[in-house]
């Protein structure tokens, strides 16, 4: 388990820290060069000082010998500017490329994938074990480093003056590294609960800002403060708990350091009693010492941060080594007229449960084919298959005769101007909401795009114009305005398949027939597929097919299949019952 969280973290930093190199390689220089200023240079005029100064009372040696301190230390701080520099440059670059990569991975999986790991999931992903990955690499690109090459030196250096006083530190430091290294496995074991509720905390935030106006309205907001609460409280307690194991981890560290230090007092004395060590040597050795314990106080917040990161690390990995599960073909080539033919379609979300059962209708190029059916009977559902959204359990989609099985999907979209049920309006101008960030949408297809959807209405009445600028969720909008700019938004791009998934159902009756006349005229060529639960908006369809609980029930005109289908004489009789009720009332 260890070994293979290691290795995964090993294997984020392969991939992502070659950009880096240059910038890594020029910190750890200049690390260098700053630990040999701080360790050799300056303490070896300390001890000139203490030798050949203050013991011969050469007062202009002292002098020189304090000004090349001074020299030394103000390189030192030179050497610490670059580093700084060096570090954040590649620790923000290494990120920012991981955080790209996720982001890019999350646009190809499919929806499938997204709900296996859910979407808060994916945003603590991105953001907070990136930052887990962002900490660790500030800190061993810095202070860790730095304590490397201290503690290395130092005891380089001691080992010189006294091999056995430098036995006695390095035996310090492996009793502290061992202890360091058992309180870091500890933190791993438990991290990995802290993550996962932190992403049951993303989501349930998220859901109370989406739902605010909800909790309101039915008074809810104590329910949800105390389950808000609730969720807090164990991430307090998982927090507790995660730091336990490294709670003693520097007050112990320093009480082994410091019985080195008496240790070194005590066997000092004898050496200088014996003159194997000189007093300025033994000096030299306990700032030595002094650097070292400073060096060493970075290194629990190590032991502290590593298995926070191996964590962060394999569910990052786990989202960046997901191949999604969608079929996706390369051919980039063979939609002409947008002819559809669903072909004995068969699909479940779960492998238990089927939504949609050998569905077999053809929708003709340059016809309008209109899908009816409730609630739930799985129109938007085969909307979303031939987007190639989802997988197939059985049966094929084929567009001009090429299954999209075979096709990139990239291309297949292209090929699909979409209009869904779930309006989506982007915090921009109208016309950057309309030509979808697109600039190769000419202004006369823009203006018979709005006119076709009515959303010229909308566009009139603001002063700006398309440059309007519309706000977050489009609450500058009302419901029917967002509708008519999503339907403008389908009517512009220009495809050989028009799909409107019950995107006329916020549409009062005359807004509707405006928008079913520019339909007729826009796209009087175009392969127009109209999903609806209202046999207003069908009636006039070239063809229409019936759906009733994910399977196909009638297939013909609106008069024909008053004649025959009874789902459609059901829904018929139950929405001119309705209408009339609500004409009488009037
Ligand atoms: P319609 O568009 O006709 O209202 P849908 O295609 O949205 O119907 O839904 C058909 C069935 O599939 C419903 O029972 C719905 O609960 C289920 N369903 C829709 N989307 C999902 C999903 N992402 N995961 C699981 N079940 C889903």
């Amino acid at each position: 388990m260890i070994l293979e969280r290691v290795n995964i973290v090993l294997r984020l930093f392969k991939r992502y820290i070659k950009k880096q190199v240059p910038a890594v390689l020029v910190n750890f220089l200049f690390l260098g060069i700053q630990v040999y200023i701080q360790t050799f240079l300056i303490l070896r005029e300390m001890k000139t000082i203490l030798d050949q100064g203050v013991a011969a009372g050469n007062m202009d040696l002292i002098v020189k010998s304090c000004v090349k301190m001074a020299s030394f230390t103000v390189l030192a701080i030179l050497c610490t500017a670059v580093t700084s520099y060096m570090s954040a440059r590649a620790v923000a670059g290494f990120v920012e490329e991981v955080r790209e990569d996720c982001i890019r991975k999350i646009f190809s999986l499919s929806p499938q994938d997204m709900l296996r790991f859910g979407s808060s999931s994916l945003v603590t992903r991105i953001m907070s074990d990136t930052r887990q990955v962002q900490l660790l690499l500030i800190n061993l690109c810095r202070s860790s480093m730095m304590a490397f090459f201290v503690v290395i030196s130092m005891l380089i250096l001691i080992f010189m003056i006294s091999p056995g006083l430098g036995t006695v530190v390095l035996a310090a430091v492996s009793a502290a590294a061992v202890f360091m290294t058992n309180r870091g496995l500890r933190v791993q074991q438990t991290f990995g609960h802290i993550e996962k509720l932190t992403d049951r905390m993303n989501l349930l935030f998220r859901e109370k800002l989406v739902g605010t106006r909800t909790i309101r309205a039915f008074r809810n907001e104590t329910l949800e403060e105390e389950k808000m609460a609730a969720a807090n409280a164990e991430l307090f307690k998982a927090y507790i708990e995660v730091n336990k194991p490294t709670n003693f981890l520097t007050p112990i560290t320093l009480v082994i350091m410091n019985w080195a230090v008496i240790a070194v007092y005590l066997i000092g004395a004898v050496q200088l009693q014996h003159s194997l060590v000189s007093m300025s040597d033994l000096l030299l050795i306990f700032n030595y010492i002094a650097y070292f314990i400073t060096a060493l106080t970075v290194v629990p917040v190590l032991a502290n941060l590593f298995p926070k990161v191996g964590v962060a690390s394999s569910r990052i990995m786990e989202l960046l080594d997901t191949v999604p599960t969608r079929e996706t073909g390369t051919e980039a080539a063979g939609i002409t007229e947008g002819g559809i033919e669903f072909r004995d379609v068969t699909f479940g979300y779960s492998g238990t449960e089927q939504v949609l059962s050998q569905i077999s209708f053809c929708a003709e190029a340059g016809k309008t084919t209109a899908i009816i059916g409730a609630t739930g009977s799985g129109k938007t559902t085969l909307m979303n298959l031939l987007q190639g959204l989802y997988q197939l359990t059985n049966g094929d989609i084929l567009i001009d005769g090429v299954s999209i099985r075979r096709m990139d999907p990239a291309y297949l979209r292209r090929n699909i101007s979409y209009a869904p049920q779930k309006l989506q309006v982007f915090q921009d101008t109208l016309r950057a909401n309309i030509t979808a960030f697109s600039d190769s949408i000419s202004e006369d297809r823009i203006r018979r795009a709005l006119q076709a959807s009515n959303c010229d209405e909308v566009v009139n009445r603001k002063p700006q114009k398309l440059d309007f600028q519309v706000a977050q969720n489009g609450l500058n909008l009302t419901g029917g305005q967002k509708q008519r700019l999503s339907l403008a938004r389908a009517f512009a791009k220009e495809a050989p398949i028009y799909v409107f998934d019950d995107a006329l159902s916020a549409l009062d009756a005359r807004t509707e027939q405006t928008v079913r006349s520019g339909m007729r005229t826009m796209l009087a060529s175009r392969t127009v597929l109209l999903v609806s639960q209202k046999i207003s908006t069908v009636h006039d369809a070239d063809r229409i097919v019936v759906l009733d609980n994910g399977r196909v029930v009638g297939i013909g005109t609106h008069e024909s299949l008053l004649k025959t289908c009874c789902e459609y004489q059901e829904i018929y009789r139950i929405q001119c019952y309705s209408e009339e009720a609500h004409s009488e009332k009037e």
